[in-house]
């Protein structure tokens, strides 16, 4: 039994929503992107086999803390509330918050303009936040980035915040859409794991340190929409 065993490489689970290119998103029914790149070197670094739990954004702290999943790459941004339930790596991603509106909008020019106006978030993220402290308006919260797009498009949202990157994303492959040129937010993405995991975060945190020196930049271009 012990034997058997011995020769089974360990499992090591990555929790994410693969809504969010080009962080994490679908190419059929595999799971790929930038913070995909990260966790399979963490994976290398333990010698484990990785695995990838993609669920709802909302779900992934939950699911950490329930030992469903030994860390969350999934383009999460540092906040003071997160850092109360999880452990947060280094930082390895400066991101912000974008308004998203249709391109022929004339009336919605920057936040001061989304007063009392409908706005698409993802449920549960810092945008979501973001558009809960704009007075009057009504945040409707879907589960992907995209679905709030398309409800843009089909004039249900007046507006949509999100993340710049998944933003610029969905931009360059439709015209009918444009992102404001303000940024709302300045965040940091980092890897979480469950609080008190630190040999988990040091590997994680000695991998994204040997990326800066060599390909980080290789992987921002590979993924990102310049
Ligand atoms: N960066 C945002 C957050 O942490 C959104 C992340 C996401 O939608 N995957 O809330």
């Amino acid at each position: 039994q012990d034997q058997a065993n011995a020769g089974e490489k360990k499992v090591i689970v990555m929790g994410t929503n693969a809504e969010f290119p080009p962080f994490e998103y679908r190419e059929g029914d595999k799971v790929v992107g930038f913070d995909v790149e990260i966790a399979k070197k963490v994976a290398e670094k333990l010698d484990a086999e990785l695995k990838i739990e993609d669920m709802l954004f909302d779900g992934l702290i939950p699911a950490l803390e329930a030992g469903k999943i030994d860390f969350i790459a999934a383009g999460m941004s540092v906040t003071e509330e997160r850092k109360k339930n999880v452990d947060f790596s280094n930082g390895y991603y400066e991101a912000s918050q974008v308004i998203i509106v249709t391109a022929d909008n004339e009336t919605i020019k920057g936040p001061e303009d989304l007063k009392n106006k409908k706005i698409g978030v993802q449920l549960g993220t810092t945008g979501d936040m973001e558009a809960q402290n704009i007075e009057g308006a009504e945040v409707v919260q879907f589960n992907a980035g995209f679905a709030a797009i398309m409800d843009l498009q089909n004039g249900k949202v007046d507006a949509v915040i999100l993340d710049s990157e998944p933003a610029k994303n969905f931009a360059s492959q439709n015209n009918q859409i444009k992102i404001l040129d303000v940024e709302l937010t300045k965040e940091e993405y980092a890897i979480a794991v469950k609080k008190g995991n630190t040999e988990l975060v040091n590997a994680i945190n000695a991998v994204l340190e040997e990326l800066k020196t060599s390909e980080y930049d290789r992987l921002v271009q590979k993924y990102f929409t310049a």
